[in-house]
């Protein structure tokens, strides 16, 4: 009997094999866009081979009836390029394209946050808004069920898991590194990556990040880790709480700070973006992402969904304030309340709005 770890193995041989194949003065381009329920999906077209800018790309098209992003009787949905990215897949000179979703009248598809938000980035660009997002995420067999977990029961209550090392306390590392080196091939700037409170639970972080090129770098992140997982063949969820009860939800950790707040006697700067952002806490949680009321619960490290608060070092608030920030007097701050599952541009036009005001 051959193993379906074996016949993984020699798949992965003949897949490389073909890789290396010359193209012949020809690239293929992944196009990939955001669709209707916040996944990733993609196509690739081939293009000579050059040095390409988003502008030099070809404007293509998808059937947006197939995806819930436009009706049966005027399907087309035009993908615009923004960025390109080294395909860490196929390898240079093949490029990943990140694309906005256009509608045929010219208006931007209803599931193209990018378009506002890019508007927001560049009124405010002289405050250089810097990013740095904390994914969080849990894997998942074909059961649906948390790797690692036992069929019918629960894995020993928290604790062991989170920074884990060894087994029993972590799994599935091979995709975390593969995802992390994946990422650094094509230019994101992840910063990390730790095991989470929850047993199959992981955390990348991307950033810091300035402007629009935050959600566009998060964007190609998650459809990086879906890919990676693909070949993998283990599910990503991106649920805020995938498991009810004791165990951590997932979030999107949004770190944020302005040129202002970064220099000393930053934190007056931050402590006026903490006041403007209060009154705007309904109006933030409904851009933070679905199900997120099953997470901030004010427990497993979350605030209350219907307060705001701040503190120092609280992981139990909607905003926390690092302490290394509180003693110098100057930096960022961490907004706490991000699911998982939020658009990173939703998430970062709305702190921007709430702080400077509407474009
Ligand atoms: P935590 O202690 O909450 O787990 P992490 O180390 O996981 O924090 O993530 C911190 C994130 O904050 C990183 O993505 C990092 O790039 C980002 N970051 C650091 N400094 C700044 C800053 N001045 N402005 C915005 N983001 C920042
Ligand atoms: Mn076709
Ligand atoms: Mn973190
Ligand atoms: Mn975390
Ligand atoms: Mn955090």
């Amino acid at each position: 009997m051959t193993s379906t770890r074996e016949i993984f193995s020699s798949r992965t041989e003949t897949l490389n094999k073909y890789l290396k194949l010359d193209q012949k003065g020809s690239i293929m381009a992944e196009y990939v866009w955001v669709d209707a329920n916040g996944d990733t999906r993609s196509k690739s077209r081939t293009l000579p081979e050059k040095d390409y800018k988003p502008e030099d790309l070809p404007v293509w098209n998808f059937d947006g009836s197939s995806t819930e992003q436009a009706p049966g009787d005027n399907s087309d949905v035009y993908l615009r390029p923004c960025a390109i990215y080294p395909d860490p897949f196929r390898g240079s000179p093949n490029i990943i394209v990140l694309a906005e979703c256009w509608n045929a009248d010219g208006t931007p598809n209803k599931f193209n946050f990018r378009h506002e938000c890019n508007k927001v980035m560049e009124a405010y660009a002289d405050h250089e808004p810097w990013f740095g997002l904390e994914q969080e995420y849990t894997l998942l067999d074909h059961d649906d069920k948390p790797f690692g977990w036992p069929t019918g029961g629960y894995p020993a209550p928290q604790g062991p898991y989170y920074c884990g090392v060894g087994s029993g306390k972590v799994v599935m590392r091979d995709i975390v590194d593969s995802h992390y080196k994946a990422c650094l091939y094509a230019g994101i700037h992840i910063s990390g990556t730790n095991a989470e409170v929850m047993m199959s639970q992981w955390e990348y972080q991307v950033g810091p990040c300035v402007g629009i090129g935050m959600g566009d770098e998060l964007w190609i992140s998650r459809f990086i880790l879906a890919r990676v997982a693909e070949d993998f063949g283990i599910k990503v969820s991106f649920h805020p709480k995938p498991m009810r009860g004791e165990w951590n939800g997932a979030g999107l950790h949004s770190n944020f700070s302005t040129k202002e707040m970064r220099v000393e006697g930053g934190m007056k700067h931050i402590e006026d973006a903490l006041k403007k952002l209060e009154p705007h806490h309904v109006e933030c949680i409904k851009e933070y992402g679905e199900d997120n009321d099953q997470r901030l619960t004010g427990r497993h490290e979350t605030g209350s969904i219907d307060q705001f608060t701040y503190g120092v070092a609280n992981r139990g608030c909607s905003i926390r304030i690092p302490r290394e920030t509180a003693a110098k007097g100057y930096g960022y701050f961490e907004d706490r309340r991000p699911a998982s599952n939020a658009d990173p541009y939703r998430v970062t036009k709305i702190l921007m709005t709430s702080i400077f005001g509407k474009v």
